[in-house]
């Protein structure tokens, strides 16, 4: 048995943090339940109230789990967690079924074909890495779905927080119809080997962006986002405003891009170097600064 499914562990159900707003902005204010973490019917975005965040229909909308409901098979030690909301720097903390946190944003349709479509199929990859198997090759099918999980993730995730939606409508659609990121998105995989592989954890933010040349947007133009699963790290980084451009730092050698996909040949798992706890705080902190390249 991996120490994986054995250990107590912490839950960070969705940090959504905003790299414009001052500190103690983060969080929601709606009294939550565990099974209703934030009703995004409170917190509309401009004219999409009671739409479907990842399709055009507008009507009764269904509760989709922040972390897949599998997630109770692939982690079936974790029971009880601790879960983490707003701003790390004095988060909100309480007590959860492992999880088991919804958000009430989608339709019967997209929650249950399209993502579930999304997930079921990312599924097998994602236990395969999340737990540190170190040999094998990511056939190009294999790093689709995972870049449309990792996608998917930052998508739901994001509705945790009562305003921040780095991942736009378009690039939302996008997934759903094609099951796939936007093409504007940017995927890597890390293996970290830091001590608190056990916790699961999604965190996003909008940011701006400009390559050289470029004058500086004055809207938000671009995403980062980053999941943690087990010994999995998804990390992911798109352009909102229609411009291609990969923009995540890349040491060579340091971990597997998988979108878009480079179809010179399948990528190896693990990389070659990992992330270790430091790496992964570097990451993390990244996310709270806007890039420019
Ligand atoms: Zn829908």
């Amino acid at each position: 048995m991996t120490p994986l499914l054995g250990i107590e562990s912490v839950l960070l159900a969705a940090l959504i943090v905003a790299a414009f707003d001052p500190p103690g902005h983060f969080f929601f204010e709606v009294r939550f339940r565990v099974s209703q973490l934030v009703d995004p019917a409170l917190h509309r975005e401009r004219g999409e109230s009671q739409r479907c965040a990842f399709c055009n229909y507008r009507g009764k909308l269904t509760s989709e789990h922040i972390w897949p409901e599998r997630f109770q098979t692939l982690f079936p030690e974790l029971k009880m967690v601790k879960v983490q909301h707003g701003d790390p720097r004095s988060p909100l903390e309480f007590d959860a079924m492992a999880f088991t946190g919804k958000v009430r944003i989608d339709c019967d349709r997209c929650n249950n074909i399209k993502l579930e479509t999304i997930e079921r199929a990312a599924m097998p990859h994602i236990k395969f890495l999340a737990l540190a198997i170190h040999a094998g090759v990511l056939p190009f099918d294999a790093q689709r779905k995972l870049a449309a999980f990792g996608v998917r993730m930052l998508a739901v995730g994001q509705y945790t927080h009562t305003q921040l939606r780095p991942i736009p409508r378009h690039h939302r659609e996008h997934l759903v119809l094609n099951r796939s990121p936007h093409q504007h998105t940017e995927v890597s995989l890390w293996a970290y080997y830091g001590p608190n592989f056990q916790a699961p954890q999604v965190r996003g933010i909008p940011q701006k962006v400009m390559l050289p040349g470029e004058r500086s947007p004055d809207w938000i133009n671009a995403y980062r986002g980053i999941v943690r699963i087990g010994h999995l790290v998804i990390e992911v980084a798109g352009r909102t405003d229609g411009r291609p451009v990969v923009f995540l730092p890349k040491p060579p050698g340091t971990f597997v891009r998988i979108w878009p996909i480079d179809l010179r040949g399948p990528q190896v798992w693990a990389p070659n170097k990992s992330m270790t706890e430091v790496g992964w705080e570097q990451r993390v902190a990244d996310l709270d600064r806007a890039i420019t390249l």
